[in-house]
């Protein structure tokens, strides 16, 4: 089972988004656990200190490598075989193949960072792999922390209602969706595109692999330079 642990200094934030919908009908029936833990409950001064200023000087605040260690450990013993993430902006954009990674394995340790971020020592002593969602900064590792458990949780086994759907999705298959219609068949003088309403799937798929390629093309140039260096057989329907 994919189980979740997050070290937070707000493990009030969780489960959040993630007690609805799927994720959260998948919690509810125990397909999935998430664990929220506060960081601060390693701290044994009477002011409960989790963070310093920076060596060096300049603005803001960094979580303290012994804090963190301590709540890793606390968290994880070192059997535990999960990922140990960080939220970073500084990390690997997340993709589509290292969610699909993640949620074919038991889950992951996911470290929340806050204020300036986290002390590097413990980064490199306790083997985080960092991971940022995009390229903007967000005030703190815990949204961030739900793009990916949401982005994992969708495609473990039976969470999706219809596993087929997750297919033909976006970065999938190295290309974004093709469009989406729905009755009604006319809408504000608009129509849906003849051939879905022809009942001829061959052609129906050919139609909307070219629309996916087409969309492609247009708006991420880097996908599509990827997808044509891509042999052939991979990506054709
Ligand atoms: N001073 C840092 C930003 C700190 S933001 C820098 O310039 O790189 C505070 C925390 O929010 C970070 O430690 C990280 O955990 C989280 N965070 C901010 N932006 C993020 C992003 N794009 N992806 C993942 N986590 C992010």
């Amino acid at each position: 089972m994919f189980r979740a642990t997050v070290l937070t200094l707000y493990p009030d934030m969780f489960p959040g988004p993630l007690g609805t919908s799927l994720a959260g009908r998948a919690l509810e029936r125990g397909a999935w656990s998430l664990e929220a833990r506060n960081i601060r409950d390693v701290a044994t001064d009477r002011h409960r200190t989790v963070d310093d200023t920076p060596a060096g000087g300049g603005a803001g605040m960094v979580l303290k490598p012994d804090i963190v260690a301590a709540a890793i450990d606390a968290a994880a013993p070192e059997s535990d075989t999960r990922p140990r993430l960080l939220m970073s902006p500084r990390g690997k954009p997340l993709e589509q193949a290292r969610v699909r990674e993640l949620a074919a394995g038991d889950g992951a340790l996911i470290l929340c960072g806050r204020f300036e971020g986290v002390d590097e020592r413990v980064i490199e002593a306790r083997g985080l792999e960092e991971v940022s969602i995009g390229d903007y900064v967000l005030s703190g590792g815990e949204l961030a922390a739900m793009v990916l458990i949401d982005a994992v949780v969708r495609l473990l086994p039976g969470v999706m209602g219809n596993a087929e759907s997750g297919e033909t999705e976006s970065f999938e298959t190295g290309l974004l969706e093709h469009p989406h219609y729905t009755r009604p068949q006319e809408w504000e003088g608009r129509t849906i595109p003849e051939i879905l309403l022809s009942g001829d799937h061959g052609r129906i798929a050919k139609w909307r692999h070219e629309r996916a390629e087409e969309l492609t093309r247009a708006r991420r140039p880097d996908l599509w330079d990827a997808y044509c260096a891509t042999p052939r057989e991979k990506t054709k329907p």
